[in-house]
């Protein structure tokens, strides 16, 4: 897990994640350029859920860091962020009125529900709509692959039928394309439906409160139901982020683990707490 993504993670501070094999980083929370160091230039992609200060407030420094320091400093990045957010729109104005005349490799790349972008080879980033908070559009991401099995009516067949099918040409009637989901992101979200992250290698979800009581509004989702999201839609590992700080750790990791062993959730779980990945089962 540790090979796979770095992050941080500190509700109303400062929250974002690098997933190194698909060059991408969601959000981009405050002192971001300074953890990853020389790795600030390897991200192509940069997924902004919201404009909420905690995701975005690293943006500056981070595009200077690509710019001015030592490094691959034309490598173009391209910045997805829902359509419509003034937040985002401001950090993109400070950005312009802070260097005056400084061209950034930048592509700015405004995103609704539904939307896609095309990457490389057989995958694409798939923005889906999330509920935060109102007035403040927010997105979730996937990452989905485009790949091709076996029909249902041809599971039941010996191997050797449909060898000799493939052998025939019927390749194609043989076969069905799907989107596997390799990563998705809620960003800071209530659950969203198992169905938009179904059979994802990893899941990253909203997991601010603990205890539902401590939620007076619908905008973060619980433990409890990013587990039950998990669950549910089959997705291989978890990631728990964006804890409340009201939970005194490391009390907090106890509970965790209890919950997650109680949840009937098969995978794995960790847990992103400030910039430790924390494995709960
Ligand atoms: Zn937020």
């Amino acid at each position: 897990m540790r090979d796979v993504v770095v992050g941080y993670s500190r509700a109303m501070y400062a929250n974002w994640l690098w997933h190194r094999p698909l060059g991408l980083l969601v959000d981009a929370g405050e002192g971001v350029h300074l953890a990853l160091g020389s790795n600030v230039f390897a991200p192509t992609h940069l997924l902004l859920t919201h404009g909420h200060s905690d995701h975005v407030l690293g943006l500056p420094g981070l595009v200077a860091a690509r710019r001015f320091g030592k490094g691959a400093i034309e490598k173009p990045l391209t910045i997805l962020y829902p359509a419509g957010s003034a937040a985002v729109d401001a950090v993109r104005a400070l950005i312009s009125a802070m260097w005056p005349g400084v061209v950034f490799p930048l592509t700015w790349q405004p995103l609704s529900p539904g939307d896609a972008l095309a990457l490389d080879g057989p995958r694409a980033i798939q923005a889906f709509g999330v509920e935060h908070v109102a007035g403040h559009p927010a997105l979730g991401y996937r990452i989905a692959e485009h790949r091709r099995r076996l029909k249902p009516a041809f599971a039941t067949l010996p191997q050797a039928e449909i060898e000799a099918l493939a052998r025939q040409g019927r390749r194609d009637d043989l076969t069905e394309s799907y989107d596997h989901v390799v990563f998705a992101h809620t960003g800071d979200a209530m659950p969203v439906a198992p169905d938009v992250v179904r059979g994802a290698d990893l899941l990253v979800h909203d997991a601010t409160f603990m205890d539902e009581a401590d939620r007076r509004e619908p905008i973060h989702a619980t433990t409890a139901e990013a587990l039950q999201v998990a669950r549910e839609a089959r997705a291989r590992t978890l990631l728990l982020y964006h804890l409340s700080v009201r939970y005194e750790r490391p009390l907090a990791e106890v509970r965790l683990r209890s919950q997650v062993q109680n949840s009937g959730f098969a995978g794995a779980c960790w847990w992103l707490d400030e910039d430790r990945m924390v494995q709960l089962s």
